[in-house]
């Protein structure tokens, strides 16, 4: 029996029912209840260098972050966040900023009010309030000021900052059992335990429920996928989800699509970052690309439109394909702030760049637009497709320059006034 593409079960609906609004402004941004999953990153500029950070905060925006989070780890960054904020807004950047406290954030959050206002979410990890019974006072305090601002507070347990205390009662408690879990599962039950536990004492304090977000993050793929799957059936919290520690270059990409896709198809998660660890020199936004492109991969959202390119072979001997494909692919990205206020939809356009004649065409006919260059031995012409159908053929030093050109017309004809006005035409009354 055949089974047709209609067919294919796609994503799961979102798990968590509950969901966390994080404002800036006139901007809201939704995590959770069904909302569409959303895009986060972090800075690694020196909070307290106002100007570095707001540069850095407007670049992730640009590239498609919905909320950046800054470490707020001293005095001074704390000083420099309701800065970094204004300078934001002078920039015309309203993206939401989240504050990572760890350890202080008590006194920084109490001594410096306009730090508290000027964040929309805070982080907070269990596992680094403080130790004994101050532990309790410092989460207890963080929460208040929550509450007074209306921020969202994501309670984010980390495996490398576990609450001690905690692991060791749960180690103590298993050991006693006739059979006992191992110790990778006492862990497990811990960072998820953690996270519930410290979401049940917040609402006690007054936090709405629909003000939270949950993490249980680990750097492991199969242990993050367990502790998710548990997470989510035991809570209804909008969930953020992320591979800690990820790592460089391709392994950071791979072990993070590795864990969160699996968890994504299943309904797991409301909001990703992926934690790369830049090259030196690298650029920050690439997390926020990577993330975008998992989901778009996936079909979960749509943002820019994607090149499909072949991989190249013996037939294809120079690097002018791949230097096409690259170009296309950049260029298309460095429209999106426009394209994106001015042609709807076009964030979902296929464009294809394909080596040679021998799977080619095929593939260029089923993209919006796509172009088949000429592979080695083969005449040195390259013809193009628009909505499948074989327009016109480009040869010469400019089929770049040329290409470019019929995708930016295609965009206008398809996604600009008129094309939406003739698409409405075409709709059934
Ligand atoms: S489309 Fe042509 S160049 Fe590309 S991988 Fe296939 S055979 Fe090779």
């Amino acid at each position: 029996m055949s089974v047709s593409k209609h067919e294919i079960p796609g994503p799961l609906a979102r798990h968590s029912t509950r969901m966390a609004l994080v404002r800036w402004g006139d901007r809201t941004v939704k995590i959770g209840g069904g909302a569409p999953v959303v895009v986060q990153s972090m800075t690694n500029t020196d909070t307290a260098d106002v100007i570095a950070t707001a540069i850095q905060v407007k670049a992730l925006a640009a590239a498609g972050s919905e909320i950046v989070r800054l470490t707020v780890n001293s005095p001074a960054a704390a000083q420099a966040v309701a800065a970094v904020r204004e300078q934001l807004d002078r920039m015309g950047v309203s993206v939401p900023l989240c504050g990572d406290f760890h350890y202080n954030g008590h006194r920084l959050l109490t001594q410096y009010p306009d730090c508290a206002q000027a964040l929309s979410k805070y982080r907070i990890n269990p596992g680094n309030v403080g130790t004994g019974a101050k532990r309790d006072d410092n989460f207890a305090r963080m929460i208040e000021i929550a509450c007074q601002h209306d921020k969202a507070v994501r309670i984010g347990v980390n495996w490398g900052s576990l609450d001690q205390d905690l692991l060791a009662r749960l180690m103590d408690a298993n050991a006693a059992l006739a059979d006992p879990l191992g110790s990778a599962a006492v862990m497990r039950e811990a960072l998820v335990r953690s996270a519930l536990d410290s979401a049940a004492r917040a609402i006690e304090l007054g936090l709405s429920p629909d003000q939270i977000v949950l993490s249980c993050k680990v750097s492991a793929v199969q242990d993050l996928i367990a502790v998710y799957r548990d997470l989510a059936s035991r809570s209804d919290f909008a969930l953020h989800l992320g591979l800690t520690e990820a790592g460089m270059g391709s392994k950071g990409i791979v072990a993070s699509t590795a864990a969160m896709a699996v968890l994504l198809q299943e309904g797991i998660g409301d909001t990703i970052r992926v934690s790369l660890t830049p090259e030196p020199g690298g650029d920050r936004a690439r997390e926020v690309i990577v993330a975008q492109e998992m989901l778009q991969t996936m079909g979960l959202r749509a943002f820019t439109p994607l090149v499909t390119a072949c991989p190249g072979c013996g037939r294809t001997t120079s690097t002018f394909f791949q230097e096409l494909a690259d170009s296309i692919q950049r260029w298309l990205r460095e429209q999106m702030p426009e394209w994106r206020a001015n042609y709807p939809g076009v964030e979902t356009m296929a464009v294809a760049v394909m080596g040679c004649v021998v799977n080619g065409p095929g593939e260029s006919k089923f993209a919006d637009v796509g172009i088949s260059l000429p592979g080695a031995g083969e005449a040195p012409v390259a013809p193009v497709f628009v909505d499948g159908e074989r327009t016109v053929t480009l040869k010469g030093d400019r089929i770049a320059e040329e290409f470019q050109a019929i995708v930016a017309q295609y965009v206008e004809r398809r996604y600009g006034v008129a094309g939406l006005m003739g698409n409405r035409e075409a709709e059934p009354a």
